[in-house]
């Protein structure tokens, strides 16, 4: 029997879910099959509770209308909060990149996430990025530092070049993390330590 055939064993809805957890990162097809024949045979209670899950967090979750951070409602928690230094803005390519930053107790400023970097080959340009917004807290907002967080390889460090051209006229301290970081890596895996050393060694363009 060829995995052809086993394939068309499969009933449609079972081989529909086997599919979209195949669409998930970091799930190969065993694993994919095996989630889904996890399921069926669990307790209909754990399916209805992953799929409310799902559908829970795509209706939720909003962007922050200051600092584009994942959130639910109007302004994020850190935005929010009267302990956070005003005058201190991080900017980061991803949500993950605040948590990774908040994980290392570090930092009690702002942030601001762009949503990806410059990276014309895959078709993100400035226009794509959170950098207007940005621009205009600088303007509005008590600021007199920012430091730019953007992932330590190519793309990280065009899109910090091109946020320091745009910075230098508003006349603000502009800062990035200092070396040491793993080049060519992201910021979500860099370990606590060397983040929040990177993050107090950081230095001024
Ligand atoms: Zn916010």
């Amino acid at each position: 029997m060829t995995s052809r055939s086993d394939n068309n064993l499969i009933v449609e809805p079972v081989a529909r879910l086997i599919e979209e957890f195949g669409k998930l990162p970091g799930i190969g097809p065993k694993t994919a099959s095996r989630l889904t024949f996890f399921l069926l045979r669990a307790e209909e209670e754990q399916s209805r509770a992953l799929a409310e899950a799902i559908q829970a967090m795509r209706e939720q979750v909003t962007l922050c209308t200051r600092c584009f951070n994942i959130t639910v409602g109007e302004i994020c928690p850190v935005c929010a909060s009267p302990t956070r230094d005003q005058t201190k803005i991080c900017v980061v390519e991803e949500p993950l990149d605040v948590l990774a930053i908040e994980r290392t107790g570090a930092y009690r400023g702002l942030y601001h996430v762009l949503h990806g970097h410059i990276a014309p080959l895959e078709g993100t340009y400035r226009e794509d990025l959170k950098i207007d917004e940005l621009l205009a807290r600088v303007r509005g907002e008590p600021v007199d530092e920012v430091i730019l967080a953007t992932n330590p390889n190519t793309e990280g460090e065009a899109t910090a070049f091109l946020l320091l051209k745009d910075l230098a006229p508003l006349g603000v301290r502009v800062t990035r993390l200092s070396r040491g970081l793993p080049t060519g890596g992201d910021l979500e895996w860099a370990d606590p330590d060397t983040l929040g050393s990177a993050l107090e060694g950081r230095r001024e363009l």
